[in-house]
C-alpha cells in the first residue's frame, strides 16, 4: 500500500484518492493554449501511480511525449464534505511537491475525442511524491514557491499566489464534490514551463525551502 508521510513525525497515512486540478495558473493555460476554465477542471490518479524519491518514472510505451508538471501537493488530515473556504485549511495535514507526469501525446488525442483522461495522468509512476510538512509549519499556503530542476537545470520556477484557485477554495470546491477522508492527496494545478522528459534523466522538484523530491527517468 503506498503511504504519505508527515517528516519529522513518523506519521503515515496510507493514500486514498489522489484529486488534481488542471489549468489553475494563467501562465501555464497560456503556453497550452488552453481556455481558462469557469470551474476547475479535475482528474484522478489512483494511489498505484505514486512513487517516493530514490524511484524511477517509467513511460509506458503506448506514449513518445511524457511531460513533468511540478505542483503543490496537499495531504487531507480530517475529512469532511461541503468544507467551508473558512475552514477548508484545518483539513489539511501537510504541504508537499508533487510531479503531475502527463502523456501530453495520449492526452492530446483524447482530449480531441472528449474522452477521460486518466491513461495519460494515471499511469504506474505518473505521481511522485515527497514527504509532507505539517501543515502548521505554512502560515500561508499562496506564499509558496514550487521549483524544478532537470539534470540540474532550472525548468519551472512558479509561485502560489498565481494560483487561479486559491487552496482553500480548491479544498471547498473538491469536497462539495467528493468526501474528502484521511490520507486523500490533492495536487493544485502547474505554473508554467513544463516540458518532456527523456530516458536518463534527473528530476529535482522542491516545495522551496520545505519538502524535495528526487526521481529519475527510467
Ligand atoms: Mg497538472
Amino acid at each position: 500500500m503506498k503511504t504519505a508521510c508527515i517528516m519529522g513525525s513518523g506519521v503515515e497515512y496510507p493514500i486514498g484518492k489522489i484529486v488534481c486540478l488542471a489549468r489553475n495558473y494563467v501562465d501555464h493555460i497560456k503556453e497550452l493554449g488552453n481556455e481558462t476554465p469557469a470551474q476547475p477542471v479535475l482528474f484522478m490518479k489512483p494511489a498505484t501511480a505514486v512513487i517516493g524519491s530514490g524511484e524511477e518514472i517509467r513511460i509506458p510505451t503506448y506514449s513518445r511525449e511524457c511531460h513533468y508538471e511540478v505542483e503543490l501537493a496537499l495531504l487531507v488530515g480530517k475529512g469532511g464534505k461541503d468544507i467551508p473556504e473558512e475552514s477548508a485549511l484545518d483539513h489539511l495535514a501537510g504541504y508537499g511537491v508533487a510531479l503531475d507526469m502527463t502523456l501530453r501525446d495520449v492526452q492530446n488525442e483524447l482530449k480531441k475525442k472528449g474522452l477521460p483522461w486518466e491513461i495519460a495522468k494515471g499511469f504506474d509512476t505518473s505521481c511522485p511524491l515527497s514527504g509532507f510538512v505539517p501543515a502548521d509549519v505554512v502560515a500561508d499556503p499562496q506564499n509558496l514557491r514550487l521549483r524544478l530542476e532537470i539534470n540540474g537545470e532550472l525548468r519551472q520556477d512558479g509561485a502560489t499566489d498565481l494560483m487561479i484557485n486559491p487552496v482553500s477554495r480548491i479544498i471547498a470546491h473538491i469536497s462539495s464534490l467528493f468526501t474528502l477522508e484521511p490520507g486523500d492527496v490533492i495536487l493544485t494545478g502547474t505554473p508554467s514551463g513544463v516540458g518532456p522528459v527523456a530516458s536518463g534523466d534527473r528530476l529535482r522538484a522542491e516545495l522551496v525551502g520545505l519538502a524535495t523530491l528526487d526521481v529519475s527517468v527510467k
